[in-house]
């Protein structure tokens, strides 16, 4: 018997270890539910919800390929290979499949997994899905590793280039449909999601992703920098759970650009599925990363502000200041935010506020539908600066600019700061005071202009304190 240990791949086309478990022979298929780690990860209620339902459909579909499945219940990632162990013996598995995650409690979960069920004969059979590309296959000309985004991405096309385009089928039926009740999955912790979004279904999945690439592939460049309009894929809930796989999007692309005469190495949106990548080889060959170290280590020395009052005013859509409010608000209604707004908040907290970007990253774990650790680790090091290849330090937004430029009609302003409404797009990046006053809508919490200074001072000094000692892991 093999058992395939589902975790962040919650799908049945294009799964590596679930489709050659399935071929080796008999399988049965589990998920483990680990609450007090999750909640020691940040992993938010909303994205729990959103599991839930994954696994509930999961569970239906591989019932129907007579295919048993479990979750098993377990507190923290330490006492899985006991409870692992338990499950094999009592079910008598020879083989357990799964595919690998790159962030470090991740890794060393599998392998004291791995080194117990060896130890009592059974095999362990690891791999691929989280890379288009294998990371060990990306090397600079000297053998090391890239830490630029640019150089990265050329290599990464190159072999990309060079893929062959298939995918892998669902398993195939392996006994009479298993008729048995099954209760939904509920899974600890959880709230429910906005289903009217994101249904939580491998078909919606995927059917989001056709759409998307049918319909709005080839608008992605002029669209994407604006959240009042529908113009990214919102494919992130999808792909953070693996409902669907990268390699998937990619052959999808190349679909799509089988009838034109344009070239899908050079397709924007598959490019933005390569940042995701790039943060993942990063996380993989930085363990330190996954250990809240920021990239640039001097950057360890920067001086934060620790203001109660403003962290909950920015957590709360409350700072006065009209699209960063809006974008807070978005995040706490849909679990989901667009991501020129996560730069522009993040980069508000971290830059503006003065705030510690490891507060800004937890708490948007602890809101996201999507929440990736590599990918939140990634965007909120590039927005403090403190990250690889990220915004360079003396970047820092204008809330009222960005606002005017991506928001030109408030649109998106309207929708989630409903108090501004009545306003015209003149005033609704920035009211006037009286106006404030009269809607009770807040005075900005800072002065632009004053914070801008104050954070460019506090790099300046940083670096005359650390004059650059260069990266070290
Ligand atoms: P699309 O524009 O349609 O892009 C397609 C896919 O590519 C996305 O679903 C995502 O998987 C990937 N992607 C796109 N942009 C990026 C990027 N800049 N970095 C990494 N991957 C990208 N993304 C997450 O999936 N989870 C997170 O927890 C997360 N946290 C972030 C925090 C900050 C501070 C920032 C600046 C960015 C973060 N991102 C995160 C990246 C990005 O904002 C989201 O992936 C994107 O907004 C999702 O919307 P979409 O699916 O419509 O993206």
């Amino acid at each position: 018997m093999n058992l395939i240990w589902l975790r962040t791949d919650l799908r049945l086309y294009d799964n590596p270890a679930l489709y050659f478990a399935c071929q080796n022979g008999k399988s049965r298929v589990v998920f483990c539910e680990t609450p007090e780690q999750w909640q020691e990860h940040h992993e938010a209620p909303v994205k729990l919800g959103f599991r839930s339902q994954l696994l509930t459909d999961i569970q239906h579909r591989l019932h129907e390929l007579g295919i048993p499945f479990e979750v098993i219940q377990a507190e923290r990632f330490e006492q899985l290979p006991e409870v692992l162990l338990k499950y094999c013996k009592k079910h008598k598995v020879s083989g357990l499949w799964f595919n690998r995650e790159i962030p470090h409690d991740e890794q060393v979960r599998d392998q004291q997994v791995a080194t117990l069920l060896q130890e009592n004969s059974i095999k362990c059979h690891p791999c691929d899905n989280e890379f288009i590309v294998p990371p060990e296959q990306l090397r600079t000309q000297q053998g090391g590793i890239y830490k630029v985004f640019t150089p990265w991405y050329r290599s990464w096309m190159t072999q990309v280039s060079q893929l062959p385009a298939t995918l892998l089928p669902e398993p195939e039926t392996q006994a009479a449909p298993i008729t048995v009740h099954s209760d939904p999955v509920e899974l600890s912790n959880s709230t429910a999601h906005r289903n009217d979004l994101w249904p939580g279904t491998e078909a919606a999945a995927l059917e989001c992703l056709q759409k998307f690439c049918h319909e709005r592939l080839h608008t992605y460049a002029e669209k994407r920098d604006l959240p009042g309009i529908n113009g990214t894929s919102t494919l992130s809930p999808y792909l953070a759970s693996g409902v669907v796989s990268p390699r998937y999007c990619l052959w999808l692309i190349q679909q799509t650009y089988a009838d034109h005469s344009n070239d899908w190495r050079e397709d924007p949106w598959l490019r933005e599925l390569a940042w995701r990548e790039f943060y993942r080889y990063l996380m993989l060959n930085f363990p330190a990363l996954s250990r809240d170290q920021p990239f640039k280590s001097e950057t360890r020395f920067l001086l934060w502000e620790s203001n109660s009052e403003n962290v909950q005013a920015w957590q709360q859509g409350q700072t006065g200041f009209p699209i960063i409010d809006a974008a807070m608000r978005q995040l706490h209604q849909t679990g989901w935010m667009h991501n020129r707004l996560r730069m522009l908040t993040a980069s508000f907290f971290t830059k503006l506020l003065l705030e510690d970007w490891h507060l800004g990253e937890s708490y948007f774990m602890e809101q996201l539908i999507d929440g990736d650790f590599a990918s939140n680790n990634g965007g909120w090091q590039w927005s403090a600066s403190t990250g690889c290849d990220a915004s360079p330090w003396f970047r820092v937004f204008s809330p009222i600019r960005q606002s005017e430029k991506f928001d030109p009609d408030g649109a998106f302003i309207r929708k989630f700061v409903p108090e501004l409404d009545t306003l015209d797009a003149n005033a609704i990046h920035n009211p006037p005071a009286k106006i404030r006053d009269n809607l009770g809508y807040p005075h900005p919490i800072i002065d632009y202009k004053e914070a801008r200074e104050r954070v460019l001072t506090r790099f300046e000094n940083l670096k005359v304190m650390t004059p650059q000692k260069g990266i070290r892991h």
